[in-house]
């Protein structure tokens, strides 16, 4: 077997925030190796809804966002291209008074944040936004939001990675991790090895493994938004929409097609997931009656994806407690196509200078531990025998030191 490459750092997984921090590390001068067991973004990733939007997330999450919202806001000259991002504005339509007190009460907790709510009654969003349904009594525009093709917005940060330096592979499974107390030994099913101090675990829905082989167990279960589009229909929706309280979003994009998503799909396999007929019916049920000229249109394609959640729905960011130079990116809850590329700065400075600019406390792993978790980890992790349970996907092999 070649010896193994050595670099600075790792990173597990092609999605967006594998590929941001990627490309950020890259950016700083590190040598950085980015494995991707499949494509870059064919995940959730290259497969969400392509909704770029800071309003409705935790406040928690906002100065994440915000930062995200800069990045975004110069995506060409990150990345080479604009990947159709486009701040369209994002409308929050409330269906009940109850929903429009949640959107005052949100627009009051989160001032400060740069977002700029414009509250809108029931006479104003019919005034501005005339296709809305009359099951809307009002609504929260965020102006400066908006929405993206992630097929190309995804992809491209890998590809921009590796323009700057980064080693990028594809259809590379990492299937063993190791740590002899000074540095990582990453292998993949294919048979490229590395060494590196610093190792990113970047890998998404299937995170937890590695997690849990470093003694951080994690509750996290895969989830899988069910999306469809439609055929190409004259433009009416100048602005990317969700609904207070969930179940559906919809944007238009210039070429006619309306994209969806909203409700639960269900997986095939521990990667391929599939929308469902209930969350597809659900979908156009919500639609018709919050948009109107939607009514008759049909849905050329459906889909999902397979995203990670955590039971507080906020992403585990940062260091891990129990092995130093291992990082965790994992577990955006549907909500990370916006965040991510701010999500991969942030691990790419605690490589880089020893901290990130924004405060990743609330993200900590340490939130889950537990007095079982918190025993005492040794360097050479053993081989960890999944629980079983559908949420754990057995991708990585702990491995003793050579
Ligand atoms: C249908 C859907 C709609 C969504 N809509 C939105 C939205 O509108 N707005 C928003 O902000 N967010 C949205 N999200 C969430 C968003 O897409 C995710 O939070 C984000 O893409 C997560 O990025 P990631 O890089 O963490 O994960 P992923 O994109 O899943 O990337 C992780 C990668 O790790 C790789 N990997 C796993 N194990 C290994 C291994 N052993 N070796 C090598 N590679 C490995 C996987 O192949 C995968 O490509 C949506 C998600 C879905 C599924």
């Amino acid at each position: 077997m070649s010896q193994p490459v050595e670099v600075d750092a790792v990173v597990i997984g092609g999605g967006i925030v594998g590929a941001s921090a990627a490309l950020f590390l890259a950016l700083s001068g590190k040598r950085v190796a980015l494995l991707e067991r499949d494509f870059f973004g064919s995940h959730s990733s290259g497969v969400n809804y392509g909704g770029v939007r800071r309003q409705g997330r935790p406040l928690s999450q906002l100065p994440l966002s915000r930062r995200a919202h800069e990045i975004w806001g110069d995506l060409r000259a990150f990345i080479g291209t604009d990947g159709e991002y486009m701040r369209s504005g994002h409308l929050k339509l409330a269906r009940s008074d109850k929903d429009m007190a949640a959107l005052v009460a949100y627009e009051e907790a989160s001032r400060g944040f740069g977002m700029e709510l414009q509250l809108l009654d029931h006479a104003r969003l019919r005034a501005r936004f005339p296709w809305a349904g009359d099951v809307a009594v009002g609504a929260s525009l965020c102006a400066d939001d908006g929405h993206a093709n992630p097929r190309l917005v995804s992809p491209a940060f890998a590809v921009a990675a590796r323009r700057a330096g980064a080693q990028t592979f594809e259809q590379a499974h990492v299937s063993e991790v190791s740590h002899d107390g000074q540095t990582f030994l990453v292998r993949t099913a294919s048979g490229l090895s590395f060494r590196a101090p610093w190792l990113l675990n970047c890998a998404g829905a299937w995170a937890a493994q590695l997690a849990q082989q470093f003694g951080e167990p994690v509750p996290m279960r895969a989830g899988h938004p069910a999306m469809l589009v439609t055929e190409p229909l004259p433009m009416f929706m100048d602005v990317s929409t969700g609904v207070e309280g969930g179940g559906i979003y919809a944007r238009q994009v210039a070429r006619g097609n309306c994209v969806l998503g909203g409700g639960q799909g269900f997986a095939l396999d521990p990667a391929t997931a599939r929308p469902g007929q209930a969350a597809i019916l659900e979908i156009l049920r919500n639609a018709v009656e919050l948009y109107p000229p939607l009514a008759g249109a049909q849905a050329i394609r459906t889909w999902s994806g397979t995203e990670g959640y955590l039971p507080d729905r906020e992403p585990v960011l940062g260091a891990s407690s129990t092995q130093p130079g291992l990082l965790h990116g994992f577990g955006f809850a549907g909500s990370g196509f916006q965040i991510g590329p701010a999500a991969g700065e942030a691990l790419a400075q605690r490589v880089c200078v020893g901290a990130s600019n924004i405060d990743l406390t609330p993200f900590s792993i340490t939130r889950f531990q537990t007095h079982l978790q918190s025993q005492p980890h040794t360097s050479s992790p053993a081989i960890v025998v999944p629980s079983g349970t559908d949420n754990v996907i057995p991708l990585f092999r702990g491995r003793s030191n050579p």
